[in-house]
């Protein structure tokens, strides 16, 4: 399995000298097993998709939730890489909505041009979680986070291997405990560390972790590796460097993901 960070900003994209190295596109990533290739999450980072990458028929894509930073880069992603293809999006209902009445505000005017079901030659079917998900050699199991308005954590396993994906996670009233459960043994742990331990305090409720908790959750869990995700807008290369060298003393096998990063697994 290899997963590529194409996108890790949190909350709004950003883009200037001090942000290259961690990037400013927001949350996307892809998974790739057997030459086939899901998508967790349609932010700015979608559309930093390798060429060559997207060359079967069909298309996942599995969102977490519909805060912008997650869906962005969804009517770019449609137009340049979807057309002549199925694409099946997964999502959970909120507020009586699907996840498709949730993505048509989005693709509406005036906010947009193009209605979600306009875009010509692609064949889109949204799905409602239900249980587990077997698609190709995907197996895709997920569990509600803890995050304003409601998001879900994913786990990918595929041949052999499995991702978590807890980006938009909070830890509280137990949430890392359902988390250490849901990550067991995994090979890789997305985990949302968005805020420093001295800005949490003021930041409680707003749906984000920090690198700390993290780190509790990736050891309890057994999990093999483990990259920080949802960076904040005003994070400098410079300072998310600093924060990973403090979470790399305590754990070699941490660290804070990259835009662009591969992780074979
Ligand atoms: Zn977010
Ligand atoms: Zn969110």
């Amino acid at each position: 399995m290899r997963v590529t960070v194409l996108g890790t900003r949190g909350s709004m994209a950003v883009s200037n000298e001090k942000m290259r190295e961690f990037g400013g596109a927001t949350s996307s990533y892809m998974v790739e097993e057997d030459g086939e290739v899901l998508f967790f999450d349609a932010g700015t980072g979608i559309m930093n998709i390798p060429e060559g990458t997207v060359s079967g028929k069909q298309i996942l894509l599995l969102i977490t939730h519909t805060h912008l930073d997650h869906i962005m880069g969804m009517p770019f992603f449609l137009s340049d890489f979807c057309g002549g293809k199925r694409l099946d999006i997964y999502g959970r209902s909120r507020e009586g909505e699907t996840v498709e009445r949730q993505l048509r505000h989005l693709f509406s005017r005036p906010l947009w041009p193009v209605g979600l079901r306009d875009y010509s030659g692609i064949k889109i079917v949204c799905h409602e979680l239900e249980g587990e998900i077997e698609a190709g050699p995907f197996r895709i199991t997920w569990t509600e986070s803890q995050h304003p308005g409601g998001a879900v954590n994913y786990r990918v396993d595929a041949g052999g291997k499995s991702v978590v994906l807890a980006t938009d996670f909070e830890h509280s009233s137990g949430s890392e405990e359902r988390l250490v459960a849901f990550s067991r043994d995994a090979d890789l742990l997305l985990y949302d560390g968005q805020y420093t331990e001295k800005e949490y305090p003021s930041f409680r409720g707003f749906g984000h972790s920090t690198p700390e908790t993290g780190l509790q959750v990736f050891r309890k869990s057994g999990a093999k590796r483990m990259r920080i995700v949802h960076h904040a807008p005003d994070a400098t290369d410079e300072e998310l460097k600093r924060r990973e060298k403090l979470l790399k003393a305590e754990e070699p096998n941490a660290g804070f993901a990259r835009e662009g990063e591969v992780l074979e697994l």
